[in-house]
């Protein structure tokens, strides 16, 4: 199969994954077998699931996927989306990132993602359990600890975490906290997970800045995205004297030249659900925040922001994608040649995953760490990761997205050669 045969995965997210790992496989010379096989993902299960919403007589049918994209590393791992563009495509891709974003970390897991094609905002709390606890029923054949780990992605959080290790464990008839992470702390769940993938970009930030001699205590931020990722991006930026400029979420963006308030918007959100109505900055859309002046831009929410159309308009030092796919290729090539640094999604929202390998360490061999100790292992596995990017960007003359990834489908590559060919 080739890239333009897509068939049933095809979806401009997918055309991206692959685009941009064909463009590493490229440059390193990776074995074409291998290339060939790292393309698609090794399992997907499409499931449709009927669900009973709260008006007892109303029973909707909606699909579900989860994908694995690797095998080879041990058990594969990846969140589960909940959001109205979910499709096979997109799973797909997200799985594929998930692959070299745990090489790039050095973790022991494959790539894997799920996901319900539905609006999570639309539904009661007692319907997007029952929606959980359903999809979880469908897909429970190819999860498992030692199989597949799933976690929180956008549309989902620890309550729905506890639902899925709920009904996994009702099935096998014991607490089985390990199935899953990201869950809440109380079920088995890590201190510092909830933060994590925001903490993780930030810690990345400061050494980007340290590395393009930006005084984060001088520079400002815009942060797109204002759940679970941006509004903790947000947070911890404000936390180390950057002036937040401007955030977004789905219904608004809002910008104060200077500086918002993170915790009066928390306040806002927990109270409203959504930004618009807040008084704290001036509404402008989602397209236009993108393009206002400062130092650090921070997509944290959805795929497809920065693109050929608009990345020319950027008026940033530096993208931090908090966010999976936000670029596409013809933006980076973009940003490249105006010098603006990327840090490519991979890497700068790995901490995600890195916490939740803490969380299943944690659960599989009864663990209790601290968050001084989660932190700084945290800090410890990012850097590094920065570091050998930033080394092999360097000496191969590489944009660092593209230096992240080929550290990581080396890894992977090697392993796959190290294991051989069944039968
Ligand atoms: P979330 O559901 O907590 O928050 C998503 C935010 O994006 C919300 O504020 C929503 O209003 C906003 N949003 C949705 N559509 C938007 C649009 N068109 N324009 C602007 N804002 C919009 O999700 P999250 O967990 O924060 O995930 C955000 C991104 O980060 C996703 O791409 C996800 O894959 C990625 N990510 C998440 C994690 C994690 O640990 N949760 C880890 C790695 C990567």
């Amino acid at each position: 199969m080739t890239p333009t045969d897509l068939r049933e995965f095809d979806d401009p997210m997918f055309r991206l994954a692959q685009a941009q790992f064909l463009k590493a496989a490229g440059i390193m010379g990776l074995d074409e077998n291998i290339c060939e096989r790292l393309l698609w993902p090794q399992r997907t299960m499409v499931v449709t699931l009927p669900f009973r919403q709260d008006d007892y007589h109303e029973v909707e049918t909606v699909f579900g996927y989860r994908v694995q994209h690797v095998l080879t590393m041990g058990p594969t791992k990846g969140g589960i989306r909940y959001h109205e563009s979910v499709n096979l495509g997109e799973v797909s891709a997200l799985a594929m990132w998930m692959t070299w974003k745990c090489a790039l970390m050095q973790l022991p897991f494959g790539g894997a993602k799920g996901g319900v094609c539905i609006d999570p905002t639309s539904l009661s709390r007692a319907e997007l359990q029952r929606v959980t606890r359903r999809y979880t029923m469908e897909i429970i054949s190819m999860i498992g600890p030692d199989k597949d780990i799933p976690a929180p992605d956008m549309g989902t959080n620890e309550q729905v975490m506890a639902w899925l290790m709920d009904t996994y464990s009702q099935q096998v008839g014991y607490a089985v906290p390990e199935v899953v992470t990201g869950k809440p702390v109380v079920l088995g769940g890590s201190l510092g997970r909830t933060e994590a993938t925001g903490r993780g970009l930030v810690y990345l930030i400061q050494e980007s800045a340290k590395h393009l001699g930006i005084d984060l205590s001088q520079s400002t931020a815009i942060v797109q995205g204002f759940g679970n990722v941006g509004s903790n991006t947000a947070r911890f930026l404000e936390e180390l004297g950057v002036r937040i400029v401007g955030v977004s979420d789905v219904s608004t963006g809002l910008w104060n030249e200077n500086g918002l308030s993170i915790s009066s918007l928390l306040d806002w959100v927990r109270n409203h659900k959504i930004l618009k109505g807040c008084p704290s900055g001036d509404e402008v859309s989602n397209a236009e925040l993108l393009e206002r002046p400062c130092d650090i831009l921070a997509p944290c929410a959805m795929q497809n922001q920065i693109t050929g159309e608009n990345a020319q308009r950027l008026q940033c030092r530096m993208v931090a994608e908090g966010a999976n796919g936000p670029t596409t290729l013809e933006a980076d090539a973009i940003l490249n040649e105006r010098g603006i640094f990327v840090l490519p999604d991979v890497l700068g929202n790995a901490g995600g995953v890195t916490v939740s390998y803490f969380e299943w360490v944690q659960d599989t061999q009864n663990y209790m760490w601290t968050l001084d100790e989660i932190n700084s292992r945290l800090h410890g596995i990012m850097t590094n990761a920065f570091r050998r990017t930033i080394i092999r960007a360097e000496r191969d003359k590489l944009d660092t997205r593209t230096a992240a990834m080929i550290e990581g489908i080396e890894r992977v590559a090697q392993a796959k050669l190290s294991r051989g060919l069944f039968p």
